[in-house]
């Protein structure tokens, strides 16, 4: 899907709102959270617009898998040993920004449930 002209992450993208960007590759974006809650905490979004991650998946599964892909990349970059992947998916899960992304967490030991 092309961009959204009311979507911070598609500002991001087309580099209309500043971020502090870490990775990127044809089809994806990385930068830091402005809000971090881990002391490594990347989002990873596709350059295209979907609201989330299972609309992306749906429409461009390997653009969906590129995430991944960016997410172990960003690890290795911030030379974490390991790090917690999440889609928050819908306002009831908290959910604030309506373009899919992934959340990469780490650089701390990390409890489980959270
Ligand atoms: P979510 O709650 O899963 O929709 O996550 C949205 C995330 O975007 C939150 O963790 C915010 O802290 C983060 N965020 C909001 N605005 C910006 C921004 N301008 N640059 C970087 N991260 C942002
Ligand atoms: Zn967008």
């Amino acid at each position: 899907m092309s961009a959204d002209a009311d979507c911070l992450f598609c500002k991001i993208v087309a580099g209309d709102v500043p971020a502090t960007v870490v990775h990127e590759t044809a089809t994806t974006l990385a930068f830091r959270d402005i809000n971090p809650v881990a002391p490594t905490h990347v989002l990873v979004v596709p350059r295209s617009h979907h609201p989330n991650a299972a609309a992306l998946a749906a429409a461009e599964p390997t653009v969906a898998a590129d995430l991944l892909t960016s997410a172990q990349a960003i690890a290795d970059a911030e030379g974490i040993s390991g790090y917690r992947l999440v889609f928050n998916t819908g306002a009831d899960a908290g959910q604030t920004v309506f373009h899919a992304h992934l959340h990469v967490l780490g650089g701390e030991t990390m409890g489980w449930p959270a």
